[in-house]
């Protein structure tokens, strides 16, 4: 899907639509006024004052209407300079934009853009004639407190998008209804994966099946980890203030923290793994032999998110990041990052999502260590991602203040992207936990750390999985694998409970419906259900001894012996399929 803050031309015929927006409201709701409209990845918005008026569905259709026979009438769109003062005299009516204007230097030149009867202050650039702005639709309306302040007043904030083309809209429009369908949060409740509760916001709860999948994925992130040479660790979801005071997070992320008190001492639910990984490296000696040492930890974490800000299993308070520390010389961080490049490559090729790879360097000012450090580590991912063959988008000055990283960007089934992975070097925890291990001199030295993540949380990797494969998981990772209907309980019953025994017996995650309902009906719940094999046994089957199935997806019927069915569906789940 695309992103339109990326494409240069979108940038401008989107943002210019949003003017287009506010002219057609002024028109209609001639008391509204305006506050920022900007353009986002999904298109633009504009948040704006109307007073009591709640914007609804059937307001944004004539709004639309509006739009369009403004862009019919097609009026040039003219710019014009204003110093501080002439343009604070000419707003003086409208509180939003004295508000932005008076944040402004006292010597800064505004710019206003006028089109046929609407003039909005403005830095531009615009299109030339509203006509250019032809392909575009009013997609929804919410409300948004005025500078995202709950105090404040609640504004309405009308989200469009505009295209070149008619085509490239309707194939958008198109997306966006898919990916409707396809919204985890929908099908996380028909699949019957995940529940929200009011008893707890941004807390999600896990229901049966979807405990099944949340267990392979953790078996599978177990697996793969041990194959690699990773270690594992659990740490406390609670530490005192003194251990964040070290970590520095005491200062720096205090506001998403949540904290409570035992035995009269100050205690923090933990944001990130990290500190807790410290302690566990400071327990013993290290010695160059043991490097570089990787100690994962599936780490449940709490962040404080706005309540605004949540969103199903995507924005979370709590959940679980798929951690990693490494600790290394600084001669090993090469091939350590070809090493892991490789292995997320593997883990997302298992789900099918193509990925691209950001760079960030380091920050020109806030930045701690060595330059020289920096440009080693720069230098070394930079290398790491070549001898990878994996191409790669440089974000200069993009890195954290404590180091340079890797930033993985899945793209998903309908062309979304997700960053998913992230390998982020640190030259900050080692010194302030003080870490050290015993070189071959005998001396001590300072191990180079990196914290790395390949799903992210397995939360949101679920949600993403789920819009990927749009509630339809491969065998490996489906809930229920097979169900089988019997087709007349009467007679076909004792077969189908036969055939359930062996499959469990195989390990498969089988149910059967014996419901007294039709077979069509039965049929149809399976497919709803997405269960990716449904077998139905008749008097045919009974009689020969086999069985016969529908793969999801596909009207065929196919019929096999018992031992080719478990053979083909073991081979299925073998290779992840
Ligand atoms: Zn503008
Ligand atoms: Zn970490």
């Amino acid at each position: 899907m695309i992103n339109i803050k990326e494409n240069e031309k979108l940038n401008i015929i989107n943002h210019s639509c949003a003017h287009l927006l506010a002219q057609a409201v002024k028109h209609i709701y001639s008391d509204a006024l305006f506050w920022v409209g900007p353009v986002i990845e999904e298109g633009f918005y504009y948040d704006i004052d109307l007073g009591d008026k709640v914007i609804s569905e059937d307001d944004l259709v004539i709004i639309e209407k509006e739009m369009k026979k403004i862009s019919k009438d097609g009026k040039r769109i003219y710019r014009e300079e204003l110093t501080k003062k002439e343009a604070l005299e000419k707003f003086k009516n409208d509180m939003y934009k004295i508000d932005l204007i008076e944040r402004m230097e006292n010597d800064s030149i505004i710019s206003c853009y006028t089109q046929g009867d609407f003039t909005d202050l403005c830095r531009g650039p615009h299109v030339e004639t509203v006509k250019e702005l032809k392909h575009f639709k009013l997609l929804k309306v919410s409300g948004a407190y005025f500078k995202g302040d709950s105090n404040n007043k609640m504004l309405q904030r009308i989200y469009g998008i505009c295209f070149e083309t008619e085509e490239d809209l309707n194939n958008h429009l198109m997306l966006l209804e898919e990916a409707k369908k396809r919204d985890h949060k929908k099908l996380g409740k028909e699949l019957e994966l995940f529940m929200m509760s009011e008893y707890g916001p941004g807390f999600p709860f896990f229901l049966p099946k979807g405990m099944i999948l949340r267990n392979i994925l953790e078996n599978y992130w177990y697996e793969e980890h041990t194959l690699e040479g990773y270690q594992f660790i659990k740490t406390p979801i609670m530490l005192n203030q003194q251990l964040w005071e070290v970590s520095g997070h005491w200062y720096t992320y205090r506001e998403n923290m949540y904290t409570s008190n035992i035995d009269e001492n100050l205690f923090a639910i933990k944001p990130m793994n990290c500190p807790g990984g410290m302690l566990v490296y400071k327990n013993s000696l290290h010695s160059y032999k043991e490097l570089p040492l990787r100690v994962g930890e599936l780490g449940l974490v709490h962040r404080h998110e706005a309540s605004g800000a949540l969103n199903g299993l995507f924005r979370v308070r709590t959940f679980t990041q798929d951690d990693a520390h490494i600790f290394m010389t600084e001669n090993q961080i090469e091939e350590e990052i070809v090493r892991l490049i490789a292995f997320i490559d593997r883990v997302y090729s298992v789900f099918n999502l193509t990925y691209k790879i950001e760079l960030s360097t380091r920050p020109l000012e806030k930045y701690i260590g060595e330059i020289d450090v920096w440009d080693k580590a720069e230098e070394a991912l930079k290398k790491a991602c070549s001898k990878a063959n994996k191409e790669y988008v440089i974000n200069p000055g993009d890195g954290a203040f404590y180091g340079p990283k890797l930033d993985f960007h899945v793209t998903d089934s309908l062309g979304r992207k997700w960053q998913c992975g992230t390998i982020q070097l640190d030259f900050n925890l080692p010194v302030r936990f003080d870490l050290t291990y015993i070189d071959k001199d005998g001396s001590k030295k300072r191990p180079v750390m990196l914290h790395r993540v390949i799903f992210g949380s397995i939360e949101r990797f679920i949600g993403i999985l789920i819009e990927h494969y749009a509630g339809a998981f491969p065998t490996w990772l489906a809930p229920v694998q097979i169900n089988i209907i019997p087709v007349n309980n009467e007679f076909h019953l004792d077969y189908a409970e036969n055939l359930k025994k062996i499959l469990l017996n195989n390990n498969f995650r089988v149910e059967l419906d014996e419901r007294e309902e039709k077979l069509g009906y039965r049929m149809r719940d399976s497919v709803m259900k997405k269960i990716p094999f449904t077998i139905i046994l008749g008097d045919n089957e009974v009689n020969s001894k086999t069985i016969s199935f529908r793969h999801y997806g596909s009207e065929d019927t196919v019929t096999l012996s018992i031992e080719d069915f478990t053979s083909m569906i073991n081979y299925t789940i073998t290779n992840k399929e």
